[in-house]
């Protein structure tokens, strides 16, 4: 896999319990590197964003934190992804407004996303050349990047075959 891709699209097939515990696991270090906790809340949460690889949106984790008896609480919940979001744990895709685990947390990176229209499925990138191209083109405008995200549209390998209408 090319040094610029963080996550590539992948087989439905794959063994996912991996990917899941490698993304606890990895949360688990870089909390502790950092001095932060990841909470009860925090770890199951981000367990259900990894539930598999597609975005989920906040109402479906709240739907899923639900057991019938407790609601959970809302604002605790947006609370608990923003913090996973600013650990670099997940992110936001803001064109379909959900979140998705992020597989290289440790490393600092713009986001790039492939979002296939098709099957939702989504690709992720970290193009440095990318970044920096932005960057000049912007500093020319007298503009500072905060913050890169970069959503495409489109459809991965697998929907490629499938017919554009039905
Ligand atoms: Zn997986
Ligand atoms: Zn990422
Ligand atoms: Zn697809």
């Amino acid at each position: 896999m090319s040094r610029s891709v963080i996550q590539d699209f992948i087989a439905p097939d794959h063994d996912h319990v991996t990917c899941i515990d490698d993304a606890l696991l990895r949360a688990e270090t870089l909390c502790r590197e950092r001095g932060e906790r990841l909470t009860p809340l925090r770890r199951q949460i981000l367990q259900l964003v990894w539930t598999s690889h597609l975005p989920i949106k906040a109402y479906d984790l709240l739907d899923m934190l639900s057991d019938g008896r407790k609601r959970a609480a809302p604002p605790t919940v947006y609370r608990t992804l923003d913090f996973l979001r600013e650990a670099g744990l997940i992110h936001r895709l803001e064109s379909l407004n959900a979140y998705i685990g992020c597989a290289r947390p440790e490393k600092r990176h713009s986001a790039q996303f492939l979002i296939c229209t098709h099957c939702g499925a989504v690709a992720e990138m970290d193009d440095v050349s990318l970044s920096n191209k932005i960057s000049v083109t912007a500093r020319g405008l007298g503009f500072t990047v905060s913050e890169e995200k970069i959503e495409v549209a489109g459809r991965c390998r697998d929907c490629q075959a499938v017919p554009a209408t039905g």
